[in-house]
């Protein structure tokens, strides 16, 4: 099951690490036995694979105690790999790509250190999940809504840095990150925008700081360790209507989405909408997989006050009538206030409601754990052009006979093509293919200009290796500034394909 190698890499004293972690944060924050080490290994691999297994795994609670684990590593040159929940499954899920690593559950870490609501954003640390982050929302008179993934368990701060996305007004999570405190591969404390100035007024409220913008070192990357981090809300509004469109065929699918990019842009859709392929709808606002692939639905909302979504409603009414088979399949408004009730997890989604109802539906194919393999490309908000990718995706999977399901996470100007193919991780050759497959769809895609924007640790070298202009220079600059930031190499060794120098050298580079 192994693509790429996990073992050539040089892990320092492991031993004389794990000692010197368990004299710091005590004996119950360091784990080795390998029963419970089964919490950091990815779900999603074939069960018999121990190609990204780590040697221990170490519970900071607080930011004095992650400054220590990582001056730690750096005396022993050990690799950290870091994770807030560790559910970024799909991708590695816990899993770190250096077999031997220890990884750095700061799922401990889970206080709502603020909660402002007329200026509309909270404060959290890494281990507050989205479940946690809506509690203190409500908690604190309901004013504000954070926008959610499909799924409430993962960390607000970590979804974030992977550029996760949600379906409110505020879905592109890594944009509603601001104010970042982060302990760097040193053990240095710092801070990002005006968080740089002492008792900075414009720490949550102003984005670009001075001079160069340095919060996107920390999504993606092992940069640095995100302690805290500001988080942007969205304003209750007093309704809110939940909109269901379903077609059939090509020619509605392109008219769908050039409608839509316009209804986008005219701002009369508010939030990021989703275009299924493949599912059919009940009467609640239920989605089930169907194996027709002629069959497409699309849900989106619109937010504001009442006179505001009545005027939308019907405007989008005229601008989406028009197109032949579509119809209204669900159009519901509910109350701001509204908060339990909802007879769909969709319902709640586009409210900010966590749940986890969808891991249901991911194991429908082959049962727990619902395993999947996402494959994510970009597109453009044109029409055919979505069609085209569409069929290509259809086709890549339909070539090795691959269950898969399609959401296209929709933007005004951009489409992440998000599809998931199934498999049993019992299944060693058939996992195996499926991520053999993924490998290949990845060079048609970048062929055509089209690239992922976030992958497994099986293929993040694979995707690094498509940034190819002028040389590579992209992933040089980001190896210049991992080898200035980091001397020493201990901090998510090949997160996005970027290995600091002795993991080049390592490699033969
Ligand atoms: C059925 C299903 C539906 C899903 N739907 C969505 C969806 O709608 N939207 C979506 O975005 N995702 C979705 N996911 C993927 C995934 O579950 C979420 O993105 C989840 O939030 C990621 O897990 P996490 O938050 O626990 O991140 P973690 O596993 O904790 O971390 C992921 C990565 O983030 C980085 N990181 C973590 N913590 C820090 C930190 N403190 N500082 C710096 N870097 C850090 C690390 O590189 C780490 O490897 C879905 C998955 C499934 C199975």
């Amino acid at each position: 099951m192994e693509l790429v190698d996990s073992t050539r890499y040089r892990l320092g004293d492991v031993d004389r690490a794990i000692a010197a972690f368990q004299a710091e944060l005590g004996g119950d924050a360091v784990v080795t036995d390998p029963e419970h080490l089964k919490a950091a290994r990815d779900p999603y691999t074939y069960v018999e694979s121990d190609q990204f297994d780590p040697s221990a795994m170490v519970m900071p609670s607080s930011t004095e105690e992650v400054q220590a684990v990582v001056r730690i590593a750096n005396e022993h040159g050990t690799p950290l790999w870091m994770w807030s929940q560790g559910k970024n499954v799909t991708y590695g899920g816990p899993a770190p790509r250096v077999k031997g690593s220890v990884v750095v559950n700061l799922s401990r870490m889970n206080r709502v250190l603020e909660v402002n609501e007329d200026l509309a954003y909270a404060v959290v640390e890494p281990g507050v999940r989205w479940f946690d982050l809506y509690d203190a929302l409500e908690a604190a008179g309901g004013r504000c809504w954070t926008s959610i993934p499909d799924l409430g368990w993962g960390s607000v701060i970590a979804n974030s840095t992977e550029y996760g996305r949600g379906y409110t007004p505020m879905g592109d999570h890594p944009e509603n990150l601001i104010g970042q405190e982060v302990v760097l591969p040193t053990g240095e404390l710092m801070r990002t925008g005006f968080g740089a100035l002492p008792d900075s007024v414009g720490r949550y409220v102003y984005k670009h700081g001075f001079g160069p913008r340095l919060d996107g070192l920390f999504f993606q990357s092992g940069n640095g360790i995100i302690v805290n981090s500001g988080f942007w809300l969205q304003r209750r509004p007093e309704k809110y209507a939940v909109i269901w469109l379903s077609f059939r065929g090509d020619e509605a699918l392109v008219r769908v989405v050039d409608t839509m990019r316009e209804a986008l842009l005219e701002k009369s859709i508010h939030n990021h909408p989703v275009i299924m392929r493949g599912t059919t709808l009940d009467s609640d606002g239920n989605t089930t997989f169907s194996t027709d692939q002629d069959a497409w639905l699309t849900r989106f909302a619109v937010y504001g006050r009442e006179g505001v979504v009545d005027a939308t409603l019907k405007a989008l009414h005229d601008q989406f009538d028009v197109i032949p088979t579509l119809e209204w399949a669900r159009e519901v408004v509910y109350d701001g206030t509204k908060r339990e009730g909802f007879p769909s997890h969709d319902d709640r989604v586009m409210a900010g409601i966590p749940d986890l109802d969808i891991l249901d539906l991911f194991q429908q194919v082959y049962g727990p754990p619902g395993a999947h393999l996402d494959f994510s490309p970009t597109g453009r908000m044109v029409g055919t052009e979505v069609l085209e990718t569409a069929k290509l995706i259809q086709e890549g999977y339909e070539e090795v006979g691959a269950p898969f399901f399609s959401g296209l996470m929709i933007s005004p100007r951009n489409v992440l093509h998000v599809s998931s193919a199934f498999y049993d991780v019992k299944d060693e050759a058939q996992t195996r293919k499926v991520y053999e497959n993924y490998t290949r769809m990845v060079d048609v895609m970048a062929a055509r200009g089209q690239q992922v924007y976030r992958t497994h640790l099986q293929h993040q070298d694979h995707v690094q290796s498509k940034l190819s202009f002028n040389d590579h220079i992209q992933r040089r600059v980001a190896e210049a500034i991992k080898d200035t930031l980091d001397p020493n190499g201990v901090l998510q060794p090949g997160k996005a394909g970027i290995w600091a120098k002795r993991y080049r050298e390592d490699r033969g580079e």
